[in-house]
Formats: structure tokens, sequence, C-alpha cells
């Protein structure tokens, strides 16, 4: 198919100072959970977006010096020869796809709190940054850094600057973003100076102005230099001469650059989930930046639709569409608008499963492509499978793992019949991607479904229960059984280890929601699941109108919620909603009337009126379906939510490893390796 002519724009070549990046799609700097101690993992996953078309392929941050420390979060770093040989296999495999590669130069400062090298966090002026969630929480507070400090900064980037030109980088970003250092430079809440770095804007962006310096001079012009910003709170504060702050500071930097990369604040509207952010979302903030610079710009916003990213292009807002999420879904979207083929992509749901892997400190993982992070470890390619299947296949279940099963045993060749009991398919999504935000997840079944229609080996179909008779009957060479899983009553003791059902009347699970069941209020949500499950039902309820308590074990509303950045926004959402919360509290006992609370820790009690609770707490796997075919028949695998309940990602990716493995030898697994100083010779620069 040839590529429709109204995204021609789209893949004209831009120029980015000395370096020419041959299309309009960046894959912006996004962590990966990839580390230099995976150096080839971490080349195959960035590589894969280079063939697919992205024209620039960036890193996560890497840090310049072992003053930037951000264990137990995994990090890049170029701080020695060990490194350069590290990034080197990542730029190689950027370049065999004719892609430029980039390197986000990144020193932490006060957000970088150096739990491993130990060196005290460096601040401009002390101030730290006082997070208060496991992981980023901590004891250390910055130092104050003089004039010395500021030189050794630069010279530090400076350095960096170098090797990452000797690993193969074009761009060099200097990053003055998220609150990492040069950006606590430019806000005055960090920047409480009264030195040349220190008071008016001018003085304020002089660090970043000189680091830009430095990286160019340092590297001779031979790399293009972006500057990465978060504009989102410049934005918010007055200016005597400008709209605001960061126009005023776009403005000192406007010719500093070859590149800016403009973006937001803070993680959670930066990475926003779909649940409470559409796509695009960062206009509003960054839109004004090509008014002041003639250098290109690009920004993110999780765009999946060509149309949305030409409109950005046109309407003077963009040069560069930038993608992290959409790159990690589908690291072939450029190459399938490129081939006329916008219907294949497989578009990002904003579920941010992809952030929770860096919270977690493990290599990225995403729910609409289970090969994420599985190009060099097994092999995995998002789009292509050994066309080796032969034979039939029965897949037994609709929902996201039976669709995943059924295409990946269809693109292996098999003969697939996919049986779902339901009048649709889906699964779980049929019912969840209809609670509040969540409607872009329905695009897992999409993207799938759509790719089933088209493929002559497979047929789908829909209102087939399939029971242990049905199963023989039918005679596949292989089954696979997706079934699913259920919510159970249970509630869970002050170790938040599930107990036993509660016998009460009104007492409801989540999938009593789905089919329909009729509530009275006010109603009480019981959350031990800490998932989207018990909050996204809270809002869901609140929405027809009932008045709703959302009680939960944990300190915070949807607790886990912190790792995929929903959690301030469903605090947000419960408050417009007037819902209740009531946190560190387990159920004891409820009579229909009256529920009685305990709190985790102290035990104390108190009462709040219910007449209907919904516990969302455990799930149960297991499939009776698959207990009574494993005996008779000679190939069956339980998979999915049926074999281990858990995300959608979980569900998919499980799925996708049982069709690779049907009928098949298992796949190797491979281990990566760093390199070390002492395997490089002559024995390279001293790290600290
Ligand atoms: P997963 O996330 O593992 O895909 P879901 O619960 O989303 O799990 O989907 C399981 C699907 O399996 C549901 O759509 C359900 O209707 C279907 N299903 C369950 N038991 C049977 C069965 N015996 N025959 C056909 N379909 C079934
Ligand atoms: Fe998008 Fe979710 Fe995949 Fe992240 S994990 S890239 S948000 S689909």
């Amino acid at each position: 198919m040839t590529r429709n002519a109204r995204f021609d724009i789209l893949f004209e070549p831009v120029r980015i100072g000395p370096k020419t990046a041959p299309n309009r799609f960046f894959q912006v700097p996004h962590a990966s959970g990839m580390t230099n101690a995976n150096p080839h993992v971490r080349a195959a996953f960035r590589g894969m977006k280079a063939e697919g078309g992205w024209g620039v392929v960036s890193t996560g941050a890497c840090s310049v010096h072992p003053t930037s420390d951000d264990s137990p979060f995994p990090f890049a770093s170029l701080w020695d020869e060990a490194d350069v040989r590290a990034h080197a296999v990542m730029t190689e495999a950027v370049h065999a796809h004719g892609a430029l590669a980039a390197v986000e130069l990144w020193h932490g400062g006060a957000a970088a709190v150096n739990r491993t090298t130990r060196h005290a966090p460096l601040s401009p002026s002390g101030v730290p940054w006082m997070a208060t969630h496991v992981g980023f929480m901590t004891s250390a507070r910055p130092r104050l850094m003089d004039r010395d400090d500021v030189r050794a900064l630069i010279r530090w980037h400076a350095e960096a600057a170098l090797r990452a030109e000797r690993a193969g980088f074009d761009i060099l970003y200097v990053y003055a973003g998220m609150g990492y250092l040069p950006y606590q430079f430019l806000l005055a809440d960090y920047n409480r100076r009264s030195d040349a770095y220190g008071g008016s804007p001018a003085n304020r962006v002089r660090l970043v102005a000189e680091l830009i310096d430095a990286v160019r001079e340092a590297t001779h012009g031979r790399c293009a230099v972006a500057l990465r910003i978060s504009l989102q709170e410049l934005r918010s504060r007055p200016s005597d001469t400008a709209p605001s702050e960061a126009h005023e500071v776009i403005a000192l930097l406007k010719d500093a650059p070859d590149l800016f990369d403009v973006k937001m604040d803070y993680s959670a509207t930066d990475c926003a989930p779909s649940r409470f952010a559409a796509e695009g979302s960062h206009e509003p903030v960054v839109d004004f930046v090509k008014t002041i610079t003639d250098k290109p710009v690009v920004g993110v916003g999780r765009f999946t639709s060509p149309d949305t990213m030409v409109g950005m292009i046109r309407r003077g807002v963009l040069d560069l569409i930038g993608g992290a999420r959409p790159s990690i879904a589908d690291p072939f979207l450029p190459r399938k608008i490129d081939e006329g083929r916008e219907d294949d992509i497989r578009e990002c749901i904003g579920c941010n499963i992809c952030i929770s892997s860096w919270h977690d400190g493990v290599w990225v993982r995403c729910t609409q492509n289970p090969t994420a992070g599985e190009e060099w470890r097994r092999g995995w390619h998002p789009e292509i499978v050994r066309r080796d299947g032969a034979g039939s296949v029965l897949v037994v279940g609709g929902g996201p793992a039976g669709l995943e099963a059924a295409l990946t045993l269809g693109r292996r060749g098999f003969r697939v019949t996919l049986a779902e009991a339901r009048r649709e398919f889906g699964g779980r999504l049929l019912w969840e991607s209809r609670l509040p935000g969540l409607r872009q997840w329905f695009r897992v079944a999409d993207y799938r479904l759509g790719q089933l229609r088209r493929m002559a080996n497979v047929s789908l179909h829909a209102e087939s229960p399939m029971g242990p008779g049905d199963v023989h009957d039918f005679g596949a060479d292989h089954v696979v059984v997706a079934t699913g899983a259920r919510w159970t009553a249970n509630l869970c003791g002050a170790n938040e280890i599930p107990t036993m059902p509660i016998e009460a009347p009104r007492v409801h699970t989540p999938d009593d929601i789905a089919a329909g069941a009729a509530l009275e209020g006010p109603v009480a949500v019981f959350d031990f699941d800490n998932y989207y499950m018990g909050s996204a039902i809270a809002e869901h309820l609140a929405s027809q109108g009932l008045a709703v308590t959302y009680v939960t074990s944990a300190g915070a509303a949807q607790a886990w919620g912190i790792m995929t950045n929903e959690q301030p926004q469903v605090h947000q959402a419960f408050r417009r909603a007037g819902i209740a919360s009531r946190t560190l509290q387990i159920v004891e006992s409820f009579d229909g009337e009256r529920l009685v609370l305990a709190h985790i820790f102290s035990g104390e009690r108190q009462e709040i009126a219910a007449r209907s609770l919904v516990i969302a707490g455990q799930r149960e796997g297991g499939s009776p379906l698959f207990e009574a075919l494993r005996a008779s028949v000679p190939s069956v695998v339980l998979t999915g939510d049926a074999n281990a309940p858990g995300a959608i990602a979980h569900a998919v990716w499980q799925a996708h490893r049982a069709a690779r493995e049907l009928g098949a030898a298992a796949e190797p697994v491979r281990r990566d390796a760093p390199f070390a100083l002492r395997d490089i010779a002559p024995f390279g620069e001293a790290a600290q």
C-alpha cells in the first residue's frame, strides 16, 4: 500500500543544527528501565524503533557524573569508557536503520539523592524535593552549590558530551526539566541565589545557556545540541515583560540550542494517564514556543493519530512529533503510516504500565506491545513471528489473553478458532472500558480484532460457550484456555491477607456490577486490590447519583496508582465527585445497614451507614474447563488471568508467550551483562 498524501508532511526531513532528521518522528528521551548493565537489551529496544521508522531515537536520562545517581531507579550513565562502549551498542543499532541517535545528558541535582554513590546531593540553594512516596522519599538533603560546583557541573557536561560523541550520538541534550538540576536553576522556588546565577530570569537561565555552550564547544559543533525544558510551572508564573516567565525564558534562550524539546514538569502531568488526560494534553502549555524561536520544536502528547500529528505541524505548534508511549506500544507506527497502513497501528491506551516498570526498577512492559523489553532477551519482534504453525488450535475465551493468543497463533500459520461465550469479544474490557476515563483501553481488543478479522486462517465465534465435551467434539490439535478470573467477596485482615467471603445482604463484587447489579445507596467501596478497579467503581457509582464512601487498607486511594501516575488525579476525581474516603481501614463487619471499620494499625473502630458494600479485593484464577481437559487433551495450555490474575499487560504477555511456544521448543532466554572498565584496554578513565 502507498502512503496517504495528506501525511507526506510527516516524512519531510528536518535540519537540527549540523544534523538532519530523516523525518518528523522523534522518539524523545524516555525511561526504559534499561541501564548500562543491560547494553544489548537496551540497544535492541531502541534499535527496534529505528527499524520501525522513527527518525530520531533517544536514550533515557543519562547521568553525566556520579553526583547524579538515581538509584534504586534505573538510569544510564556516561561516566567512563565502559559506559561509552555500552551506549555504542545502542547507537549502532539506531544508525543501522538510518535514524539519528540522541542522548539525554542528565544531572538530577536535589532530585537525585545519590543513594549508591553517597555524594551529597547538589542544588542551587539547598532546597530539597521532599516527595512523600516510597522510592523518592529520602532523609538526605542537598547542599548549596558554590561557584566551583557550578564550574564543575559545566565541565562534567562537556566531558560527558565528548564521551557521547565517541559513543556515536548525533544529538546531545541539555536537560532542564522535571525538577532536575538545570531546571532547579530556572525556577525561583529552587533558586534563591543572589549571584550571577540567581534572581532575574536572565540570571536564572545563565547556567542552562552555559551548559548548551559547553556541550557544543566540547564537540566543536559536530553534534546537534538540544534543550529539553519543562514549562508548566514557568508558564504559570507572571512576568513584567512577557505573558509568562516561560515566554521570557524561551526568549532568552531562543537561539541557544539547535532544538527545543518542550514538556510538562511532573511525571503525572507529563506522562498523564488517558483516564484523566486526552491526546495532546501538553499543547496549552507548550503552544507558544514556536512563536518565539526559529529553532525546531519537538513535543509529546501521546499522539497516535496521524491526522492529529499533521495538525500539530500545520497549526505551528510543533516541528517534530515526539513519541514516548506511542513508540513503545508501536515501534512501527511511522512505518505503518508511511505504508498507508494506519489501521494497523497498535495505539497506546495510556494505561501507564510502562511508567510503572520504571517505578518498579525493571525493563519496560507494555499492555499493548508484549514484545517491549523482550527484543534481545527472547528475540521477540513486534511485527514478526516464526511462520511455523501447523495444524489447528481452539482458543477458548475472547478477552485480551484469548485475542492475543489467537493473533499470534494466526500469524504463526495455525488454523485458529476463537470461541467466546458472550455476544461480543473483549472479555473484561467490555465492561471495564465503560468505567469513567477507561474508554481508550478498549484499543487492546480493537487492535487485535481488527487484525484477526482480516486473517483467512482465523475464525471468530461469539456466543459459543465451550464445555469439556464441546472441546473434545471440536477436536483441535491444540487448545488454549483463556477464560479469565473472578472477583471474590473475600475481606482481608489487618495484615492485608485475604480472609473469607462476608455473609451479608447487598454485598457485591466488581463482577456483579459488571453484570448489572442494582445498588442501593449509600454505598461503601472497600478496596484492597489497590489498582484501578476500586477507585473507578467508586467514580462510576457516584456518577449514577449514589452517595459513595471509598475505604482502603492503604494510606491513599488506589495505592498502586502511584506507580502509574494516576494517584494524584484519583484524589482530584474523588473530590470532584463528592466521594468520601477512609484510608488505613479494613472492613470488620457489615449487616446491610452499618459498616464497621477498624484501623489497620491501632484497631480503633468506626461505623458508617451503608446499604451496599462493594469489595474490590482478591481475584481468583483457575479454570474448571482446563482441569477437565488436562488429562485427556494432549496439548492444552492455561493462560491469561485464568492462569494468574493481574493487570491486562500480564495477561497479554502470558498469552503472547504461550502462543509463541505452542508446539515448539522453548525459546532460549539470553542474559545480558554490563561492560566493565577492566574489560576495556587500555584501562579506562576513573569514574569518580
Ligand atoms: P483475560 O484477561 O485473561 O483475557 P478476560 O476475563 O478478560 O480474561 O476474558 C475471558 C473471556 O473468556 C471472557 O470474555 C469470558 O466470557 C470468556 N469465557 C469464559 N469461559 C468461557 C467458556 N467456557 N467458553 C467460551 N468463553 C469463555
Ligand atoms: Fe501505552 Fe500502556 Fe503501553 Fe505505556 S504500557 S505504552 S501507556 S499501552
